[in-house]
């Protein structure tokens, strides 16, 4: 007698409606939900494992290594990467492509020293703590950049240590981009010749070749790696990312390994087949003009949502370039309605491809409504 009752039948009945639910009213996490992905649906059938390195022959074939690389690719030259010296693989994650560009920097470094800002994702301590790589924390201003000034003090005091920067493009709260431009002109003035700049653009990495002017964060401003999710602002049913780094550097840490006759270059053994395969058909179906045209749409979100609330007197604000919104602290009712993520005394609005005017219109009245309701509560001045 099977096991599934009805009541299982029943509790995920009632789990899709309340991922639906939830899935239809966030818009503080940057995550696109606008994804159609039923032409390759029947992909789930099989037990689909990229084991190894992509760029290797493996002799476990189920697998889709070639549109891996294909992803990998498109990233590389979205970066502006040699064509000759690269390299990357689709991650778990922006997280674990974190992991992985400290890693190589740490191979290529043993005695270097990390720096990063306070503003710098969550997980990068965790890593930092996993690699054993000593570090240090360099102040942001107030916009969620890095601070040149110290960063330049820092590393003058440790100029005899070769220099690992962990630079965000992108912060989670304020969007805020640290200038490769400026930290690489910093380590020239100082003299420091033994340096790694990986780059965490997890979430607008994916645009940040379409800005209007580019800021400076790929290989031809001087990167060494970079990292993004691919569940964010493409957009994808289960979370991904994409690593990519100088080929050149990835040889130094490639052993072979006969039982899956590949290289053993990856940070895990198995590893998921069918991100790429979703990435893979998201980018040939936008393609690269389609991307641009989802962060202009964004931008133009982004722009209506700051000026609404600034005509409701909410003082909201914007990082060049930016789809995030940021504004203070809302009232609990709303957080909890649009899912808000509130760090310190200030919320953000996200505003990835599938936010629409309209849910926008939505967000304003509820705040209005909630600023009469809860007047004494809720202060619009930082
Ligand atoms: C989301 C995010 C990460 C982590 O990426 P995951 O894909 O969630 O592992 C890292 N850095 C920044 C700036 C992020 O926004």
């Amino acid at each position: 007698m099977s096991g599934f009752s009805e009541k299982d039948k029943q509790k995920l009945e009632q789990l899709e409606i309340a991922v639906k639910g939830a899935r239809d009213s966030f818009l503080g996490y940057p995550v696109s939900k606008d994804f159609d992905y039923s032409e390759i649906l029947n992909f789930l059938q099989y037990p689909i494992n990229n084991l190894g390195d992509p760029f290797e022959d493996c002799t476990y074939k189920v697998q889709t290594h070639e549109l891996e690389r294909e992803v990998v690719a498109f990233f590389a030259k979205l970066f502006r990467a040699n064509p000759k010296d690269y390299w990357g693989y689709v991650t778990n994650g922006g997280s674990e492509s974190n992991l992985y560009g400290l890693y190589l920097a740490r191979e290529m470094y043993p005695k270097g020293m990390v720096y990063y800002s306070e503003s710098t994702h969550y997980s990068v301590k965790k890593n930092l703590h996993l690699l054993n790589i000593p570090s240090i924390v360099i102040r942001s201003t107030e916009n969620g950049e890095m601070d040149y000034e110290d960063f330049e003090n820092t590393v003058k005091m440790n100029r005899h240590k070769p220099v690992i920067v962990l630079s965000t493009f992108g912060t989670t709260m304020k969007e805020a981009k640290d200038d490769v431009g400026r930290i690489k002109s910093i380590l020239k003035n100082l003299a420091i010749h033994d340096h790694y700049i990986h780059v965490d653009g997890a979430l607008s990495g994916s645009y940040g070749a379409f800005m209007n002017p580019k800021p400076a964060f790929d290989f031809k401003d001087g990167i060494d790696s970079i990292s993004i999710s691919g569940h964010k602002f493409i957009g994808s049913p289960m979370p991904c990312g994409v690593i990519v780094a100088k080929k050149s550097i990835r040889d130094r840490i490639s052993n072979g390994i006969a039982y899956i006759g590949s290289l053993d270059t990856t940070i895990t053994g198995s590893r998921n087949g069918h991100g790429p395969l979703f990435l893979w058909y998201a980018i040939k179906k936008m393609g690269v003009d389609g991307l641009k045209a989802r962060y202009e749409k964004s931008l133009e979100t982004a722009r209506y949502c700051e000026q609404r609330l600034q005509e409701i007197g909410v003082n909201a604000w914007r990082n060049p370039n930016s789809i995030t919104v940021v504004m203070p602290k809302t009232p609990n009712s709303v957080k909890n309605k649009w899912q808000l993520a509130t760090e310190g005394d200030i919320s953000h609005i996200i505003c990835m491809p599938n936010v629409s005017k309209a849910q926008i219109d939505e967000f304003i009245e509820d705040l209005t409504m909630a600023d009469q309701n809860e007047e004494e509560e809720y202060a619009f001045d930082f």
